[in-house]
Order: structure tokens, then sequence, then C-alpha cells
């Protein structure tokens, strides 16, 4: 008898008939011999609607505590509604809030981090024949409040939860066939990939491929969980993640380009001629790390403007725009440098292949695809398996279609979208 974890995105729940078709996978699993644990997220866009409520009665920030009590109620409805709809088809279910399943986390309200899995009553639900049913995003803070994991977290409570119970596999079934080589929202003739490296993945998650949480790729990594990404839609295999990497005939020959993300979120601050001496990259990217804003990509060239000066570029989440610039300001004076600017709207394409270690024409490749499409390139930055280049987001979408052909990843056959909005 195996263990499973099956994660049922917002999408796939959307509605009542949603539900039901979610609860006849789960009850043909288990009535299949194995034992079930489901972890849901909130009804299509609900959490979004919740957001939109809190910003009419609260404009402004919200308060963060009830705001992780307004956001957990979505995923509660979900599991509650889920484990009805199990029954009726004659098989027991129970469900369990984040706090229930032992979701421990720290205080960090909107972004919470999971400090301990302990999902004791999960496990006797299971033992005694149920399926257990556990509302994702959500966890009890060290303070005893609730709290979530920030955006697309369900994907993490349903790892950790494959992980605290050593399961078998953690399916993470959502509303595409699996992990494409690109968007298929954007590229409609992106080719499903059929394994991928989790070192690959990471890289596909950290640079804007929201199918993925971020954290829980790196929680299946850290823990071994093997995870398989499929459509609730569909009967379609799917993509399986390979973790560890045993290095077989199968893995072996790899393609050189496993997808492209993109992310259409960032902003970009630079810092105009900042007298040149030691420290100064540290004082500006240490200013913003302390306003609790992760800077990605950073660039530092001699300044146009005068040659004992230096320019520092960096690229930031857009919604950070206003926190970061604030903290560059303040060190003007003090530092010397001439001015602070700021875009929005920044696009970043990141091309991701465990195969490009071995293959240097990988770079020029992707520059030359980039320029036939008339798309400037404004920052580069590498990894062993990832070239990533920012560009204007108006430009985004077209480059990510142009480097996909490029590459020779387009598909035959265009992707199916099953439901979502892609928000
Ligand atoms: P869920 O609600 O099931 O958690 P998400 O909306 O978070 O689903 O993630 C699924 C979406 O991720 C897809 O509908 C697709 O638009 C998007 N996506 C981004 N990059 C990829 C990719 N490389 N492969 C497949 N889907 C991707
Ligand atoms: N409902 C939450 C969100 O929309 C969590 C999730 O779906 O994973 O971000
Ligand atoms: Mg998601």
């Amino acid at each position: 008898m195996a263990l499973l974890v099956m994660k049922f995105g917002g999408s796939s729940v959307s509605d009542a008939a949603a539900m039901s078709r979610v609860a006849r996978r789960v009850v043909a699993v288990r009535e299949a011999g194995d034992q079930v644990a489901v972890v849901v997220s909130a009804m299509g866009d609900t959490t979004d609607e919740l957001l939109d409520l809190a910003a009419q009665v609260a404009p402004g920030v919200p308060p963060e505590r009830e705001m992780d009590m307004l956001l957990s109620a979505g995923e509660r409805m979900s599991m509650a509604l889920l484990a009805m709809a199990v029954q009726q088809l004659g098989v027991p279910a129970r469900s369990f809030t984040g706090w229930m399943a032992g979701m421990r986390t720290d205080t960090a309200h909107g972004s919470a981090r999971l400090l301990d899995v302990q999902p004791a009553r999960v496990r006797r639900a299971l033992d005694e024949g149920s399926v257990a049913i556990v509302a994702g995003f959500q966890g009890i803070s060290t303070d005893d409040d609730v709290t979530t994991l920030g955006r697309g977290g369900s994907d993490t409570t349903a790892v950790a939860l494959a992980a605290a119970l050593d399961a078998d596999v953690c399916e993470i079934y959502t509303d595409v066939d699996g992990l494409y080589t690109a968007d298929p929202r954007i590229v409609p003739s992106a080719r499903r990939v059929t394994r991928l490296t989790i070192e690959e993945t990471l890289e596909m998650a950290a640079h804007g491929a929201k199918i993925l949480h971020l954290r829980a790729v790196e929680y299946a990594r850290r823990f071994n969980v093997p995870l398989h990404v499929r459509s609730s839609f569909s009967d379609q295999e799917g993509t399986r993640i390979l973790t560890g990497r045993p290095l077989t005939e199968d893995t072996m020959e790899e393609p050189i380009i496993s997808g492209i993300a993109h992310d259409r979120s960032l902003g970009k601050v630079t810092a105009v001629g900042i007298p040149d001496r030691p420290g100064a990259a540290a004082a500006v990217v240490g200013a913003v790390a302390r306003a609790g804003v992760s800077v990605d990509m950073i660039v530092q060239n001699v300044s146009t403007s005068d040659a004992a000066t230096s320019d520092i570029s960096f690229t930031i989440p857009e919604a950070d725009g206003r926190t970061t610039v604030a903290a560059v300001r303040a060190l003007q004076d003090e530092m010397g440098f001439a001015d602070v600017l700021y875009t929005s709207h920044v696009g970043k394409l990141s091309l991701i292949g465990a195969g490009m270690r071995s293959n240097p024409s990988v770079a020029s490749r992707l520059f030359a695809a980039l320029a036939d499409a008339g798309v400037n390139i404004e920052m580069i930055s590498t990894s062993e398996i990832r070239i990533s280049v920012i560009c204007d987001q108006v430009d985004l979408e077209d480059a990510v279609r142009a480097v996909h052909t490029a590459f020779e990843l387009d598909a035959d056959e265009d992707a199916v979208v099953y439901g979502g909005t892609g928000r």
C-alpha cells in the first residue's frame, strides 16, 4: 500500500462540479488500496477576491494578522467542501486546518516559513482508513496565530506534508498537463517535459515559472520528496521531477535546454555616479537587504558620466519599488552619488538547462535570437545551468516565443490550458 499526497490548486476546485470531479479522482486512488492525504487551495480566484475585499475595508496596508485570518478562510472552505464531496461517494474523509495538521511556522505573516511539521492527526485519520484533507497555504505561528505561507504556498504545504508522512510521492494537480518548456499561456507551442531534474525545476521556479512554489521545490530537494506535476482535468502522464540525480541512461542524454521561465513583475534601480571605492556596492545592496527587499540581478559599470565613479543597477520585485528607492536615497548624501533612477515594468527571461553546462554556444544563440526579434537586452546574469536577461516588459512575451523557437523547442501540437486565469 502506497501513501500519496495529492495537491489540487485553485482552478482544479473552482466550483461544486470541480469539487466532485476531484473527489472522484481521490476516491479512485483510495479504492485502489492506497492511502491518500489531500492538500487543497482556495476555490478559483477566492484569494484574490479576499485581497480585494480587504483593500476596500482597509486601504493602504491592512493589518497583517487579520489578513492571514482572512486569507486562510479560502482554503478552509475548500477542505470542508471536498471532504463532503468525498463522503458523498461513500468514502470516509476528514478535513484539517493548517494548525490541526501540525504546520508550525515562524511569525512572518503573509510569508511565514515552516519550522516544524507534526501531522499526527492526519496520520491517525489515514490509519483509520479516511482520506485526510488539509488546507494548504496556512499554519500556526510560534505565537499561536494563524499564518499564511505566501502566494502559491499550498504547493509547499503539500511537499511538507509528504515529507513528514514519508509519502511515496507528492502529486501536484493543476490546470495544465505538467511542466512545459515555457508557460503555455504565452507559448502555445510549448512542449511538455516528461522528466526534469530538481536543479532545473528550482531554476524554473526561482525565475518566474509559477507552476511550482519555489519553497516547495526547495523543500522537495532537501527532503528528497518525489514530485509529480500533472493535470486534474486529464489523465496525461505529467512531469516527474527527479530528486537526487541518478546518472542513468535516461538522464545522460539530456536536451541542452529544458525550458524558458519568465518574470514580468520586476523593477530596476540604478544608483548613478557612485564614487568608485571598495565597499560601495556592499553599502547600497546592504541597505536594500535591510529594508527586507531581495535583490536579484546586479550590474556595476564605470559611470557613463564620469570615469572616477560607477553606476550600480539591480533588479527587485516590482512591488518593492518604493521601499527600495527610499532605502537607496537615504544613502545618497552620505555616499555622495549623483542620482537614483527607477524603472518599473521590467521583464526577465531565463533559459534553463542542465545540458548547457557543456555547451558554450548557448549564450550567443540566445543573444542572436533576441537581436533578431528586436529585443534590447538591459542586463545579463548566468549560473551553471541558466542564462537570464532583463528587457523591457512590453518585449517579454515576444522574446520568450522567439527564444523558444530559436532553440527548436516548439511542439507540433498546441498545449492545452484547462482552466484558471494565469493570474
Ligand atoms: P494552481 O492554481 O494549480 O496552483 P498555478 O496557476 O499556480 O496553478 O500554476 C499553473 C500555471 O502555471 C499554468 O496555468 C501556467 O500558466 C503557469 N506556468 C508558468 N510556467 C509554466 C511552465 N513552464 N509549465 C507549465 N505551466 C507554467
Ligand atoms: N490560495 C493561495 C493563493 O492563491 C495559495 C495557493 O493557491 O497555493 O496564492
Ligand atoms: Mg500554484
